[in-house]
């Protein structure tokens, strides 16, 4: 990643980025790969400027119309889980929030096809993934609930808002061999759920920690 993009702002430095690191290899993230996608990816350009300063905190930080910009943990945790299976060439992601788990993810994958129901948060991320040259990553402006039907099948679907189920459409617009990983749950827990499907017809499902997301809602916002 370019270094232009860190000039001048001294919370981002090497330094603290390598300390992100750390604690994530300490919470148990293995795949290298991710954990360098992490160290290089400017994480405070997906932040307000008021909240740079802690855009290398292990915390999720509000990026406006109560939604979140995922922790790194989680984005790390996510990313690990989707690339387990092996090299993954179509990636759907829902939620696109502030782009941050788009950008790690295109550095990792073929192509990122990603949805977002709020158009003005879509608008910024789209303005800093091209800032950052990424130019595997197709956005769209819906309701993922519904997937995005006319790119499936998808070898990889990483959801970033909680539905209280595995949307059936998700479902069927994963590949066989692909993998989908997504909290599923309501207000009173969710669990981090992968989803692999070994057939047309088989599909596995693990449940792997407790985590906390914002939950996946209906209809568009413009
Ligand atoms: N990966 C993002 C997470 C943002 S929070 C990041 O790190 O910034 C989850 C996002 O999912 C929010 O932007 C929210 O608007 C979006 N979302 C919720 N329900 C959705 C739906 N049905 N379709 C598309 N996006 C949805």
């Amino acid at each position: 990643m370019s270094d232009v993009l860190f000039q001048g702002i001294g919370m981002t430095s090497r330094r603290t980025r390598e300390r992100l690191v750390s604690r994530l290899r300490e919470q148990g993230i293995k795949d290298e790969r991710v954990l360098e996608m992490i160290r290089d990816t400017p994480r405070h350009i997906f932040v307000d400027e008021a909240l740079s300063h802690r855009a290398y905190e292990d915390t999720a930080l509000p990026i406006g119309f109560n939604q979140t910009i995922s922790q790194p943990y989680i984005v790390a945790r996510m990313t690990e889980l989707l690339l387990e299976g092996g090299p993954r060439e179509r990636v759907l992601e829902v939620g696109t929030g502030s782009g941050y788990q788009t950008a790690v993810l295109a550095q990792l994958v073929g192509q990122v096809f990603s949805v977002e129901r709020i158009r003005p948060l879509q608008e910024r991320a789209r303005q800093r993934l091209q800032k950052l040259k990424l130019r595997n990553v197709m956005l769209r402006h819906c309701d993922g609930g519904m997937g995005w039907p006319d790119k499936a099948p998808f070898d990889g679907i990483l959801v970033t808002a909680a539905p209280e189920q595995v949307p059936q459409e998700l479902l069927d617009q994963l590949a066989v061999g692909g993998v989908l990983v997504a909290p599923i749950g309501g207000s009173i827990g969710q669990q981090l759920v992968r989803v692999r499907r070994l057939s047309e017809e088989r599909f596995e499902t693990d449940r792997l920690e407790s985590v906390r997301f914002v939950p996946l809602l209906g209809g568009v916002v413009r």
